[in-house]
């Protein structure tokens, strides 16, 4: 078991990374959450899963349970889909003293934040995060929102949930596809800040690959611990948080692109090897940086090119340029770019020219 703490003024929680820990969340709501019921927030493809082990748990203690499943993907980050589970709990009598627990991935973890964040003006939530991005990623840091006809979590807020429950063992059911784009966030997290990782998640990629629990443990871990001090530094994003953003702005353009039906972190796995190129074509970054990590990739089987995310494409260098000057981590009219100096070590550009924007994006397009 690990437990890390994240103290960010008057909201601190622990993030708790366990074999087997249903049992633990029941045990935490009974110590601390006294007559207040759980709603669980998932959906379909977990509640399949998960969700009568951890319902049965709580109803063995007798504690009440109401469930909301929406249905899988993007398209429930959704203002209507927020409201229409929101009017189910008001119909119900939901309490301030009530607590969400959001029981999926980081749909169910940015919906239900968002939900709980503006419900009664803000209730309690947990997060069980199922899936390797929501592990490492978004289950910890409170951001939380819902998509828009003009880009992804354009409305959303900033809430911390109260804690959260990590079991590793549930990404034994996650299918492939979905564990490596959860994968990408990992190595962003090197990428950024942490040499050795990169180094240590190279020479482990065989019990990465096999899902291996206790391996994974050790890198949920780092992963969150890494999120954890990020995110108490700078948790509204005004500077230090955006390293995070390391190959996101790429990525989000990729995303729209493609209609958002692609997932969030195979446009990412493209998005680090676009940053990594920018850094390269600007001087920043010696050129075997780039060569290193696609390696990386190619060991992991991580998507390299934008052929990769969808073959059918006919992709446009102007349209992907376009989506980026559309991107909410924009101040000005400049770009930002989170690029690299070396591995593990990134930096904020706040001015890229267009000639060496476009020449990146050329490269992606027609390889
Ligand atoms: P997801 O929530 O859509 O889950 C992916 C798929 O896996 C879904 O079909 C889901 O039903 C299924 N699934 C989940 N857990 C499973 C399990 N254990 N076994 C089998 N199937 C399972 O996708 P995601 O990649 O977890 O999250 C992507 C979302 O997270 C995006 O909306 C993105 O914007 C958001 N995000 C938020 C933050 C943040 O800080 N809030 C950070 C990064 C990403």
């Amino acid at each position: 078991m690990k437990i890390i703490k994240l103290a960010i003024k008057e909201n601190s929680y622990k993030i708790i990374i366990k074999q087997r820990i249903f049992q633990d969340i029941v045990s935490n709501h009974i110590l601390k959450y006294k007559n207040s019921k759980a709603v669980i927030i998932t959906d379909k493809n977990v509640a399949t899963f998960y969700l009568k082990t951890l319902t049965n748990l709580f109803k063995n203690k007798k504690i009440e349970t109401q469930t909301i499943i929406v249905s899988p993907g993007e398209k429930s980050k959704d203002l209507i889909v927020v409201k229409k589970a929101a009017e189910k709990l008001l119909e119900t009598g939901i309490k301030r003293n009530d607590t969400i627990y959001a029981l999926g991935g980081g749909v169910v973890g940015d919906f239900s934040g968002f939900l709980a964040s503006i419900i009664l003006r803000g209730i309690r939530y947990i997060q069980i995060p199922t899936t390797l991005l929501s592990q490492v990623d978004s289950s910890v840091g409170g951001k939380t929102g819902v998509n828009t006809l003009f880009g992804k979590n354009l409305i959303g807020s900033f809430y911390q949930p109260s804690a959260v429950f990590i079991d590793p063992n549930t990404l034994k059911t996650l299918s492939n596809k979905e564990y490596l784009s959860g994968y990408a966030e990992v190595l962003k997290y090197a990428l950024i800040n942490d040499k050795k990782l990169f180094k240590w998640l190279d020479l482990n990629h065989k019990n990465i690959s096999l899902r291996n629990p206790k391996v994974m443990e050790e890198v949920i871990s780092i992963c969150c611990s890494k999120k954890a001090k990020i995110v108490k530094k700078d948790e509204k994003e005004k500077n230090y948080r955006m390293l995070l953003n390391l190959g996101h702005t790429f990525a989000h353009s990729i995303e729209k692109e493609l209609d958002y039906k692609i997932r969030h972190g195979e446009a990412v796995s493209v998005g680090l090897l676009m940053s990594a190129k920018m850094s390269v074509l600007l001087g920043i970054a010696k050129p075997n940086i780039y060569n290193i990590i696609e390696a990386h990739h190619l060991k992991f089987d991580l998507p390299t090119k934008l052929k990769c995310l969808n073959k059918k494409k006919k992709w446009k260098i102007k349209n992907l340029i376009k989506n980026m000057l559309l991107d909410k981590k924009r101040t000005d009219k400049n770009i930002k770019f989170i690029l690299l100096e070396d591995i593990g070590k990134a930096c904020i550009k706040n001015k890229v020219s267009e000639d060496k924007i476009t020449l990146t994006v050329k490269e992606f397009v027609n390889a």
